[in-house]
């Protein structure tokens, strides 16, 4: 994975840069001594590490407005920055850039019940979030796995989704409303506590635009009343084929439950080990909860076990108390910190259409034995977000770009099954040289120049989301 040599100017101006953004912030809030900065080297893409040049932490939208304008003013590349959690290399530094850390500025401003909406200072984790109404049994639906950490900001750069997204939607679905500040430090407002304003949809474009356009440093949420009750059903299968096609039939019969979870023998066995969830002896297991009144519930599950016996299940275990639902979670939820403790891993993030499972599952195996490397795949089945993870081993000559090589061919299927390269943890620098399978120059073009309209010298984030060769005209500029 190739990025951009240092621009040798900038770094030779970096006394004169420090001494400017010293003027507008706190001593303790520019970090600029090499031994503290290398702690930002990289998110949790930690194939791939580079100490930035400074780390800014504003504590204000005013701050972060001041902190642009002298970017803008030398010149100097800024890489916004929220708790560092992409899986996509999305918080990368270039060696000359600043960091700006938006993690201080974590206050909520507004909860309005009456409207169901709470507004929060974008750098708050997303549970905190749900933390902070669940007093008045209310909850922000978006959960992604790394939701104690990761934080708003970021969710909305990402367009994060969760594994109980299925019902409610992502990000986007569920945002309202933000406070962006230009790279000139001018400072807008775009949406707010309203459904759907006049005009362009512009929130639309902001939300998943992975720091490229400006920095969110408000955000407008809709919060949910919670459900009356929840429970999930584990279906074990003897094959991932059988599983795949089992989401496939639940979801053409219109039941819709709040998440669809998809786990297969590897990630089950680590799992497993880990967190001993009780998980039965099987080759693919699926995780599917479904919320409402006990009636509610009880006829969907039956409706779900219908679905389930037609494809000879292992076993089916339906939760009957909250004991039982979380021994079913407690796997899944530890999927990737359990990995982690036992290889170094690549996690995908591939979208197909559901109907497509059974045969992307089939012909991720064939890859897995083609390149020699294992593949556990944990992933949201519900709406076709794929996860595998690519298991390698760091300290091996080759090994990480054999796993680039086979992360490539498999994000490469799913455009070719009728998906896209990314479902949730966004393009970043992972995905960025495959961005050309799924569009035409001409696609390319449109997104560069709404770019090009918010941050017209480049400067925010550069060197993800577009191929190198392709932005180079604008970026050398
Ligand atoms: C164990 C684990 C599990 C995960 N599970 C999920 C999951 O289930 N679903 C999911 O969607 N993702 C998941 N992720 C990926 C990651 O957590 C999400 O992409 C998350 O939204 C990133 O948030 P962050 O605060 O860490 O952002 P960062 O990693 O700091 O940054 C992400 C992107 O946001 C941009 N950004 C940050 N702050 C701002 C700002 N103020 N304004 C504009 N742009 C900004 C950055 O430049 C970067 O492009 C997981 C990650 C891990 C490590």
């Amino acid at each position: 994975m190739e990025m951009p040599q240092p621009n040798l100017d900038i770094l030779a101006k970096k006394s004169v840069v420090v001494a400017a953004l010293l003027k507008v912030m706190a001593r303790d809030a520019v970090i600029d001594d090499p031994s503290e900065t290398r702690a930002y080297e990289c998110d949790a893409l930690t194939a791939y590490k580079c100490a930035p040049m400074i780390v800014v932490l504003p504590t204000s939208t005013q701050e972060v407005s001041d902190v642009l304008k002298i970017c803008q003013g030398h010149g100097v590349p800024v890489v916004p920055r929220g708790a560092g959690t992409s899986l996509a290399g999305g918080a990368l530094p270039t060696a000359d850039c600043v960091i700006l850390g938006i993690a201080k500025m974590n206050n909520v401003l507004e909860t309005d019940y009456d409207n169901r909406l709470i507004r929060v200072q974008s750098g708050r984790t997303n549970l905190s979030v749900s933390g902070a109404v669940e007093e008045e049994d209310f909850f922000y639906a978006p959960d992604p796995s790394s939701q104690l950490a990761c934080v708003i900001a970021g969710n909305i750069a990402m367009n994060s989704g969760g594994a109980h997204c299925l019902k409610y939607g992502v990000t986007t679905n569920n945002l309202l409303g933000v406070k962006l500040v230009m790279m000139n430090g001018e400072i807008v407002d775009i949406g707010g506590g309203h459904l759907d304003a006049g005009g362009l949809d512009l929130l639309g474009v902001i939300c998943g635009s992975e720091g490229q356009l400006g920095v969110v440093t408000e955000a407008t949420l809709r919060i949910l009343p919670k459900p009356e009750g929840a429970r999930p059903v584990l279906i074990a299968f003897d094959s991932n084929q059988v599983a795949g096609s089992c989401v496939a039939d639940i979801i053409k019969a219109g039941v819709l439950p709040v998440a669809i979870e998809f786990m297969d023998r590897p990630i089950i066995e680590i799992c497993e080990n880990f967190a001993k969830a009780g998980y039965p002896e099987c080759e693919a297991l699926l995780i599917v909860e479904v919320e409402g009144s006990e009636a509610e519930i009880q006829d969907q599950m039956d409706r779900i076990n219908v679905i389930a016996q037609k494809h000879n299940p292992v076993e089916i275990r339906q939760s009957q108390s909250a004991a039982e639902s979380e021994a079913i979670w407690l796997g899944r939820k530890s999927a990737f910190g359990a990995v982690g403790q036992v290889a170094d891993y690549m996690c995908l993030d591939g979208t197909i259409p559901v109907s497509a499972l059974s045969e992307v599952l089939r012909r991720i195996e064939e890859l897995s034995q083609q390149y020699g490397l294992r593949v556990g795949n944990v992933f949201h089945a519900g709406d076709g977000n794929m996860h595998p993870l690519i298991m390698y081993d760091a300290n091996k000559d080759g090994d990480l770009a054999l796993c680039e090589a086979m992360g490539a061919d498999v994000l490469r299927l799913c455009v070719e099954v009728g998906g896209c390269l990314t479902g949730e943890h966004g393009v970043g620098i992972e995905k960025r040289d495959l961005m050309e399978t799924q569009y035409s120059a001409g696609d390319l073009e449109i997104q560069m120049a709404i770019k090009d309209v918010f941050d017209p010298s480049w400067l925010l984030n550069p060197a993800k989301v577009f191929p190198l060769a392709v932005s180079q005209s604008r970026t050398a500029a």
